[in-house]
């Protein structure tokens, strides 16, 4: 049926595709992508030729009428270049005007970094907050970070490796030591997800930058610490003796 569908795509292992966004995109009759060589790569792959129109953050304003129309008698498929279209990419605003002009908006949910990443870390999963890509100036990065510092819940990160090491440390300034997990290259041939605390790991990462893909999750505030048992017992001990 004509309206707009929400793909998301692999993060890395093709096979990770959905028999469902297969179909979608195989027979969509417009596909919307960030990247038409990224995507033309995706669509090879399930022997689909598809038109793609470009749809980033540079084009989207003047874009978006056309597909909005469109999808009064196409099927418009949106893509991101890997993952879950709308996270930390661009869509919302489409998503937002289709369902506006009453097309039919549906999602083919996915593979999503900061939700792989979240089942990675060995870390809280009650309550969480996405925080996206930090700002890469140090002000504003450490205002950002004081915005969520209280926040009672595991935080996930996007981040790049030139910037991992001083982005832990910022973390470690902000928050305080916490738990954490640097998962990297999720779903691809060098997977891996790093623990310790956001000082340990900024040590860690600080001459070494690592490749690929990057993110960061990081414990929820400790409780404040228990009084140490011995500690009660001499102050009690102590106030005792002062008793009348
Ligand atoms: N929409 C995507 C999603 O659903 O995850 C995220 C797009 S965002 C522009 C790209 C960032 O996602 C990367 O810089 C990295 O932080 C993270 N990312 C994407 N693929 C990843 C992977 N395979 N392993 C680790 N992080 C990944």
């Amino acid at each position: 049926s004509p309206g707009l569908y929400i793909v998301a795509t692999p993060i890395g292992n093709l096979a990770d595709l959905s028999p469902r966004a297969a179909d979608i995109l195989t027979r969509a009759d417009v596909v919307a992508v960030e990247d038409s060589r990224v995507t033309a790569g995706l669509l090879r792959h399930i022997g689909a030729k598809r038109p793609m129109v470009p749809y980033h953050d540079h084009n989207a304003e003047g874009v978006r009428p056309g597909l909005i129309a469109r999808m009064a008698t196409e099927a418009v498929a949106l893509v991101s270049d890997a993952g879950t279209p709308l996270i930390s990419d661009p869509g919302y605003k489409l998503v937002r005007d289709a369902r506006a002009a009453g097309h039919l908006v549906v999602t083919i949910p996915g593979p999503c970094a900061a939700i792989a990443a979240l089942t990675l870390a060995g870390l809280p999963t009650d309550r969480f907050l996405f925080a996206g890509f930090l700002p890469s100036k140090a002000k504003a990065r450490s205002d950002a970070i004081a915005e969520i510092a209280t926040v009672r819940a595991t935080l996930i990160l996007y981040e790049s490796g030139p910037r991992l090491s001083a982005c832990l440390s910022a973390l470690a300034e902000g928050l305080g030591d916490r738990d954490a997990a640097v998962t990297r290259e999720i779903t691809k041939r060098y997977e891996e997800a790093v623990t310790g605390t956001l000082t340990t790991l900024a040590a860690r990462y600080e001459d070494a930058p690592p490749k690929g893909e990057i993110v960061i999750v990081v414990a929820p505030p400790g409780e404040a610490p228990p009084p140490d048992a011995a500690d009660a017992d001499a102050a009690l001990a102590e106030a005792l003796t002062r008793l009348p």
